[in-house]
């Protein structure tokens, strides 16, 4: 037989220059068609072939033939075709045949295509570790191939082709999902995660990034606006732009509509995401696929986007977590903790002009607040703060630091005294009443200080007082004779290094209990200085000392050694899965033995590590990041756990939070005690119970000292609870007798 055959013009031609190449990117006739690729000598075979599948559709999809009449030219085709569904091929000499599969599974690592092997030499068949090894579906002689075997046999071999690519797809999908995630969490900022899932959903669906990312923030004005956060190919000019300036105004409605519908929506070449955001936030997402998705993709995508919807949600706590920390919510000025470092900035970028930190005291603000009302008071302080920041002069930092304490930072020339008090000659109108307020001013300039931002806002606070204290209507600048008395601080070093020695220090433990069952699960160790006359030393006022003078090291590790011992009898008291937290300070933290006089504070007490909890503070928990990372590993690797002790208080980044090996968030007591009278909604402690749900972290309040309060954390889903209404911190005694008590 001649090789004149002649193909129809359907058939993809296979020496043809215009066959598709497809790489990686799935080129669309791959999509529509069923490859099927006849590999044999014989130009009648190949006729015949594809006169007997002739107007097959499997699926709604046509075949497509592609003819190979030597292994070589089998081999260019393969080179250029990707998604061949099943290979026909003829083997009338044994090792040709099989070498051409063996060259497609094991050089190619084609796993997906099928292949059916045909023979017209009856008697003729290759082993059965061969048909195994290669994994051939079929092995038929030619005249066993009626018309109706052949499509029995290549419509069970596409069926199960397609079968293996929506498993793999899927199973890379998956693997591709958990990548992307976990690459995105790492993000801080929206922009960052939005480009992110911009590029990550192209790549998923294996299509050119073409889409944009849109928030839906409630605003006052303008309800409901969609802004575009992120956006690729041919949106790319939206960034920062309202959506409603795109052309397409079906692309801002469809959106809307996933957003109020709370649904995917899928069209034939795009699709509109939604991510339910938290609280006042959503999002969306619109990309241009180009062609409908799959079913595989698509059921892939909705698994991506309950994702997206989890890191946006942590992304969004964690902003309103760090506004709340940075700032003041009444004035949106930046708060002390901003201030601070604010302050920390400026002294360590030396900048030309020396600058000044003033604190501006608004004198017998408490009795304004108590006659005219609270909301009264909120209005004047809002005041205050607008003229200071509008009439005090440009490139000036303006914060609130406490009540009724404002700061000003800026070069020594805008910030003055007498400038700063004439803000406060004319009165401020609140309500169409003239109120005339007057304050008193403490300065630091920066240049005569060194120290970091938190000794500086010390110093100006020092200065304010004697200047309440000395002249009211006043001001004073800061001078080395104001500092606290080093001599004070010495003796009390002296005084507490003493009673150290002669055991006037002991811990007390304070139970923590399960919110639910109201059963104790474990209790903090705290350290109590009782002095010859029986007076309390608060630790609020000694561990500073302690830390300053290097102390708390020996302190820290008896302590831990107090703890471990007390453990070690609760649970011989049949208490086996009572837990103790033990603080622990930053100095004795960052102490190159530490890691060690905790093994061997274990190892000596026997105490069991998974029951021993440490406490850091958040402040710690963000310092010297890969340092940090690597001691908490270590320190989990002995089986203690970890606590970050105060949170809310500092402000820990979430990518930053996540890379820590730590397994639980106390919330700060002041943010249990704001439960009882702020609005539920915005508390903090509902963002960190969420966070901590989010970020798989337990999570025990603080402070908890009433039902009310105890109530609402349960509510919140909130687990634990430490404070006086449960229990007072007791001394080892009395915690023995109160655990039999509240045996159930
Ligand atoms: P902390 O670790 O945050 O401990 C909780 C503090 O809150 C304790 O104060 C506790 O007595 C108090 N507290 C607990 N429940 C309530 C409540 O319902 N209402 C109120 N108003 N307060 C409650 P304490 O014992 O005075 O300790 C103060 C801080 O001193 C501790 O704060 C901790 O940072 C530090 N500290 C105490 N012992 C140690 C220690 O052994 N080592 C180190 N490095 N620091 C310690
Ligand atoms: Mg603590
Ligand atoms: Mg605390």
């Amino acid at each position: 037989m001649s090789k004149s055959v002649s193909h129809s013009e359907d058939d993809l031609v296979f020496l043809d220059k215009t066959v598709r190449v497809s790489g990686d990117y799935k080129s669309g006739a791959n999509k529509d068609v069923w490859q099927v690729m006849i590999i044999g000598a014989d130009a009648d075979v190949h006729t015949a072939t594809a006169f007997a599948l002739n107007n097959v559709e499997i699926q709604n999809r046509p075949l497509a033939f592609l003819h190979a009449y030597t292994a070589q030219q089998a081999r260019e085709i393969l080179a250029q075709e990707a998604h061949i569904a099943v290979i026909l091929l003829d083997v009338d000499q044994q090792d040709e045949g099989l070498q051409l599969v063996h060259y497609i599974r094991d050089v190619l690592h084609r796993a997906e295509v099928r292949i059916i092997l045909r023979t017209d030499q009856p008697g003729y068949t290759p082993g059965i570790d061969a048909i195994q090894q290669f994994d051939i579906n079929d092995y038929k002689s030619k005249s066993e191939l009626t018309q109706i075997k052949l499509f029995t046999v290549v419509t069970a071999a596409i069926r199960s082709y397609e079968q293996i690519c929506t498993i793999n797809s899927s199973s890379s999908g998956l693997d591709m999902i958990l990548r992307a995630s976990t690459e995105l969490m790492a993000l801080q900022s929206l922009e960052e995660f939005a480009t992110g899932v911009v590029t990550q959903i192209a790549r998923l669906l294996d299509v050119p990034p073409d889409g944009l990312f849109c928030v839906q923030e409630q605003l006052h004005n303008q309800e409901n606006a969609l802004f575009v956060v992120a956006a690729a190919g041919r949106f790319g000019d939206l960034i920062n732009h309202p959506l409603s300036s795109i052309e397409d105004a079906s692309i801002d409605r469809t959106l809307t509509r996933a957003l109020k519908e709370r649904r995917n929506i899928y069209g034939r070449e795009f699709s509109a995401l939604h991510f339910t955001g938290n609280a006042s936030s959503n999002f969306a997402a619109f990309f241009r696929t180009g062609r409908p998705l799959t079913e595989i993709e698509l059921r892939l995508l909705e698994v991506f986007c309950s994702n997206i919807s989890v890191g946006l949600s942590n992304i969004t706590l964690v902003t309103r977590l760090h506004n709340f920390a940075f700032y003041d919510s009444l004035t949106k000025l930046p708060n002390r903790t901003r201030l601070k470092e604010i302050i920390d900035d400026s002294l360590s970028s030396s900048k030309d002009l020396p600058s000044t930190l003033a604190l501006i005291d608004i004198d017998h603000f408490a009795e304004t607040n108590d006659t005219l009302g609270h909301q009264f008071g909120d209005l004047l302080l809002l005041s205050v703060a607008t003229r200071l920041q509008s009439r005090l002069g440009d490139h000036l930092i303006v914060a609130r630091v406490g009540g009724d304490t404002f700061g000003v930072l800026g070069d020594d020339i805008q910030v003055n005294p007498a400038a700063i008090l004439a803000q406060f000659e004319r009165p401020f109108s609140i309500d169409g009443q003239d109120v005339q307020l007057s304050a008193t001013v403490g300065l630091v300039r920066l240049s005569e200080h060194d120290g970091r931002g938190v000794e500086a806002l010390k110093n100006a606070h020092i200065a304010l007082k004697r200047a309440k204290f000395q002249q009211r209507t006043g001001h004073l600048y800061f001078s080395r004779n104001m500092g606290i008395d080093i001599r004070e601080r010495v003796n009390m070093m002296h005084a507490l290094r003493t009673a150290f020695e002669e055991k006037q220090l002991s811990v007390v433990y304070q139970p923590q209990i399960d919110m639910l069952t109201r059963q104790p699960v474990g209790a903090e160790a705290l350290l109590r200085w009782t002095t010859a006359d029986g007076s309390m030393i608060s630790p609020n006022r000694f561990i500073p000392i302690a830390e300053y003078s290097g102390l708390i090291i020996e302190l820290g590790e008896w302590v831990l050694r107090q703890a471990c011992q007390e453990l070690v009898r609760i649970h011989r008291l049949g208490f086996t899965d009572f837990m103790i937290s033990v603080n622990v300070s930053q100095v004795q933290f960052r102490h190159p033995h530490f890691l060690s006089m905790l093994r061997n504070a274990l190892h000596d007490t026997q105490a069991p590590p998974h029951c021993i909890e440490l406490e850091i503070t958040e402040s710690m928990a963000m310092d010297e990041p890969d340092a940090l990372i690597k001691l908490l590993d270590q320190i989990t690797a002995t089986g203690v756990s970890i606590a970050i002790d105060d949170f809310g208080t500092g402000f820990s980044s979430l990518s930053h939070l996540q890379k820590l090996s730590v397994d639980r968030l106390k919330i700060d007591r002041a943010f249990v005690t704001e439960i009882t009278d702020s609005s539920r909604g915005s508390s903090i402690a509902e963002m960190i119970i969420q966070l901590g749900r989010n970020l798989e972290l337990d999570v025990i309040a603080e402070g908890v000292e009433d039902e009310r309060q105890a109530a609402i954390l349960t509510e919140l889903g909130c687990p634990l609870g430490q404070g006086y209404l449960f229990a007072r911190p007791m001394n080892a005694d009395a915690l023995h007798s109160w655990l039999v008590t509240q045996k159930p």
